[in-house]
C-alpha cells in the first residue's frame, strides 16, 4: 500500500500569533496512523516557530519552494540544505502560483525538484492545467510536458520517495473541486505516464490532488484507487477541518 500523505500549504498567510494558536490545535489533533503522514509548508520567518511547535508531534513541515541552487550570489532564495537545517521534511515545487506568477518554467521546476532531493527532502512537484486548457481537451497533453520536464531531466528514480500532487489551477481557491472521477482519472493517467518510464516506481509513488479540498469533501476525494491524499491550501488554516482531512485519508479502504 502506498503512504497516503496531507500536506497544508499556508500560502503567505499567518502570523507568529495566529500561528501559534493553529498549531497547538493541530499538534494533539492531527492523526497518528501507519502508513500515513501529514505536514505543514509555511513561509519561511515561521519555520523556527514551526519548529519549535510540532517537534515531536509526528506532524511534519516544509517549504512551499526549494532553491535550485544550492548556495552562492542568488538574492532571495532559501536552499534545500536550509530548509533541512529547520527540521523541514517537505518542499512544494511548481505550485501553479510559482508558475504563473512568478515565472517558474517547467525546467526552473525541475531543477528545483532535483535541489529538493539533493537536500533529501521530500519534494512535492505540482502539475496542473489551467480551465481553459482543459476547456481546449489538453489536460493531458499539460499534465505530460510538465511531468516529462523532470522524467527527462533526470529519470523516473528521481521520483522514487518524491509525491506527485495533481492541482487543477480552476480548482485552488476557487471553492470549485475536481469530481472525484475527473480527479481519479488524471492521477491514473500520471501514474501510466510514470509507468511508461519505471513500473515499480509508478507504483508506489503517492500522488495528492489539491484544490479546494475540505473536510466535507476529502472522503469522497480520496476514494479513487490513484488517489493518496491532498494538498491543502484554505483549508489548511483551520484546524478543525485540516484535521478532519488527515482523518478521511487515514479511513480511506484499499
Ligand atoms: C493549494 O494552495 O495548493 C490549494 C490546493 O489551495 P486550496 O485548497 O485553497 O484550493
Amino acid at each position: 500500500m502506498r503512504t497516503r500523505h496531507v500536506v497544508g500549504n499556508w500560502k503567505l498567510n499567518g502570523s507568529l500569533s495566529a500561528n501559534e494558536a493553529l498549531l497547538k490545535a493541530l499538534r494533539p489533533a492531527v492523526p497518528k496512523a501507519a502508513g500515513a503522514r501529514f505536514g505543514v509548508c509555511v513561509p519561511y520567518p515561521y519555520l523556527a516557530q514551526v519548529k519549535d511547535l510540532l517537534a515531536g508531534s509526528g506532524v511534519e513541515w516544509g517549504g512551499q519552494d526549494c532553491s535550485r541552487f544550492d548556495k552562492g550570489a542568488y538574492t532571495g532564495e532559501v536552499s534545500g540544505a536550509m530548509l533541512a537545517e529547520f527540521g523541514c521534511t517537505y518542499a512544494i515545487v511548481g505550485h501553479s502560483e510559482r508558475r504563473t506568477l512568478f515565472g517558474d518554467t517547467d525546467s526552473v521546476v525541475a531543477e528545483k525538484f532535483a535541489a529538493a532531493r539533493r537536500a533529501k527532502l521530500t519534494a512535492i512537484l505540482c502539475v496542473g492545467e489551467t480551465l481553459e486548457e482543459r476547456e481546449r481537451g489538453v489536460t493531458e497533453e499539460v499534465l505530460a510536458r510538465q511531468l516529462d520536464a523532470v522524467l527527462e531531466q533526470q529519470g523516473a528514480a528521481a521520483l522514487e520517495g518524491a509525491l506527485l500532487a495533481y492541482e487543477p489551477v480552476w480548482a485552488i481557491g476557487t471553492g470549485r473541486t475536481a469530481t472525484a472521477e475527473q480527479a481519479q482519472s488524471v492521477h491514473a493517467f500520471l501514474r501510466g505516464r510514470v509507468a511508461r518510464k519505471d513500473g515499480k516506481v509508478a507504483q508506489s509513488l503517492p500522488i495528492l490532488y489539491g484544490g479546494s479540498v475540505k473536510a466535507a469533501n476529502a472522503s469522497e476525494l480520496f476514494a479513487g484507487p490513484d488517489v493518496d491524499g491532498g494538498l491543502i491550501g484554505g483549508a489548511s488554516l483551520v484546524a478543525e477541518e485540516f484535521v478532519a482531512i488527515c482523518q478521511s485519508a487515514v479511513a480511506r479502504k484499499g
